[in-house]
């Protein structure tokens, strides 16, 4: 299924300025006063594995590409899922990079924390909540061998990736 999105204010004018799936929503707010336009969508990831980097780019792409020029910043709201943006060329780049964190970050340590998941804690905030991404013609500006990753250190999970645009 495929919907449209409207703007609600009457003085925007933007209209069908995205479609997307279903499985994805998205809602958009313009303030007339500042003159900004904002587009707030989410997209839904079903993790397979306890650490995974999942690549996101396509989906991120496909929720901009009516958007002529902005800023994209890319959130994560969990505490034990984190994005980063790195090599997709090689494969291998994603095995080092979790296979390095749970080296530094062991999964069973002195942790405190009753829940049992500190270590998915420790390298979601070593990794980061967000990241910024430039929107030029409806296309992300990413480098030739870049792509954005949705880091689960905690799955299999549900989780959603918030992504807003700034015009
Ligand atoms: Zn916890």
């Amino acid at each position: 299924m495929i919907f449209f999105n409207e703007c609600d204010s009457r003085e925007c004018g933007q209209k069908s300025l995205a479609f997307l799936p279903c499985q994805k929503t998205m809602f958009s707010e313009h303030n007339s006063r500042q003159g900004l336009f904002f587009l707030k969508m989410e997209i839904t990831i079903n993790s397979q594995k306890r650490n995974e980097l999942i690549d996101i780019t396509f989906q991120v792409q496909e929720l901009i590409k009516n958007v002529e020029k902005g800023v994209c910043t890319i959130f994560v709201p969990h505490t034990t899922a984190a994005i980063t943006i790195n090599e997709s060329a090689d494969p291998d780049v994603r095995i080092d990079i979790l296979r390095k964190l749970s080296e530094l970050i062991p999964q069973h340590d002195n942790y405190l924390h009753s829940e049992g998941n500190s270590d998915a804690h420790l390298k979601t905030s070593l990794i980061g909540s967000s990241v910024q991404v430039i929107i030029k013609k409806g296309v992300l500006v990413l480098g030739t061998w870049q792509a954005i990753y949705f880091c689960e250190f905690d799955g299999p999970r549900n989780r959603k990736v918030l992504v807003e645009v700034l015009d």
